[in-house]
């Protein structure tokens, strides 16, 4: 197999783009077709102030570099979330984050949950009784909450993930076999700012997980391998597989489950668009995030449940 640009020899091949690359071209593909997603879904330009959300994993990690040679001004947020897996999970997601941010020169923040609210997240998980055996729920609500927290009081136009189109797939995916209106009207590469929440993007949403992986062993990121220990046996890892196999025998058939919603959703063809009032939100009276249950935010409500028991 020879490279496209070169005729060199190619080092991946996508099939689902028929395309062939050698190592040196492939760094230059992804950053340049990241570019245009930026611009094609409109995520932020050059002036604006980024913070991305990153984890020591291969995507987050990945998409601080892609932004950073492309020269956005992006700087980075590490959650501490206290989840012990036997391999210090945590502590070496940490790790490999402090260190990518020091060689490259970049500015990183890092919150330490239990540090912040006396509780890591399985702690939390327990004591206040939402965790169903698994911390994921109370998990996903303390990383939405803080990341906008910080995104809002340190003054960023833009919080960015690193979600790939495997994740996005696979969100897609069970948001649609439970036809979930409200989730798939908010699910896209770009959550337009509203009420005191940030604006929320993800850059790297068309690619594929084997092309982050790939993009990232090219460019020596050392990267945390091993999951969460939580996500075993997850819904999203059950999802994500069910989508492989349908992609391992119809090459780009993720990538056109995606793209089409998202056309579908823009042309205004997803029917479920007209039925949908837009929640009520306010301030919750103790951290000031906007929330539209009534009174707290979930997220104060789950740790005033954890102090009191
Ligand atoms: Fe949090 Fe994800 Fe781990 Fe669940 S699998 S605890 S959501 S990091
Ligand atoms: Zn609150």
């Amino acid at each position: 197999m020879k490279c496209r640009k070169c005729g060199g020899k190619a080092s991946i091949n996508m099939r689902q783009h028929r395309l062939a690359l050698c190592k040196e071209h492939y760094l230059e593909w992804i950053p340049e077709q990241t570019e245009r997603f930026i611009k094609k879904y409109r995520m932020f330009t050059k002036d604006e102030k980024i913070l991305v959300a990153v984890s020591g994993g291969k995507d987050s990690l990945a998409l601080w570099d892609i932004l950073t040679r492309l020269g956005y001004q992006a700087d980075g947020l590490y959650l501490a979330l206290g989840i012990d897996g036997g391999i210090d999970y945590s502590d070496e997601s940490h790790r490999l984050t402090e260190e990518f941010a020091q060689a490259n020169n970049l500015k990183l923040h890092v919150v330490n949950i239990e540090q912040e609210y006396g509780y890591s997240i399985p702690t939390l998980s327990l004591v206040s009784h939402r965790g169903h055996g698994k911390p994921c729920s109370v998990c996903g609500l303390a990383k939405r909450h803080e990341m906008n927290r910080i995104a809002r009081d340190l003054g960023y136009d833009v919080l960015a993930t690193g979600h790939n189109l495997d994740d996005e797939a696979a969100v897609l995916f069970g948001n649609t076999l439970h036809w979930s209106a409200e989730y798939l009207l908010r699910q896209g590469p770009v959550l337009p700012e509203s009420d005191g929440l940030a604006r929320k993007v993800k850059p790297l949403c068309r690619f594929y997980e084997r092309e982050m992986t790939a993009y990232s062993i090219a460019r020596g990121i050392e990267y945390i391998y091993d999951e969460c220990p939580f996500a075993e046996g997850s819904q999203q890892i059950f999802y994500k597989e069910a989508l492989n196999q349908l992609e391992t025998a119809r090459p780009g058939a993720k990538l056109t489950f995606y793209t089409r919603f998202l056309e579908a959703r823009q042309s205004g063809n997803l029917f479920i668009e007209k039925d949908i009032e837009k929640a009520h939100l306010h301030p919750c009276p103790q951290c000031g995030q906007p929330t539209s249950t009534p009174d707290l935010c979930s997220f104060c409500r789950m740790i005033e449940k954890a102090k009191t028991g």
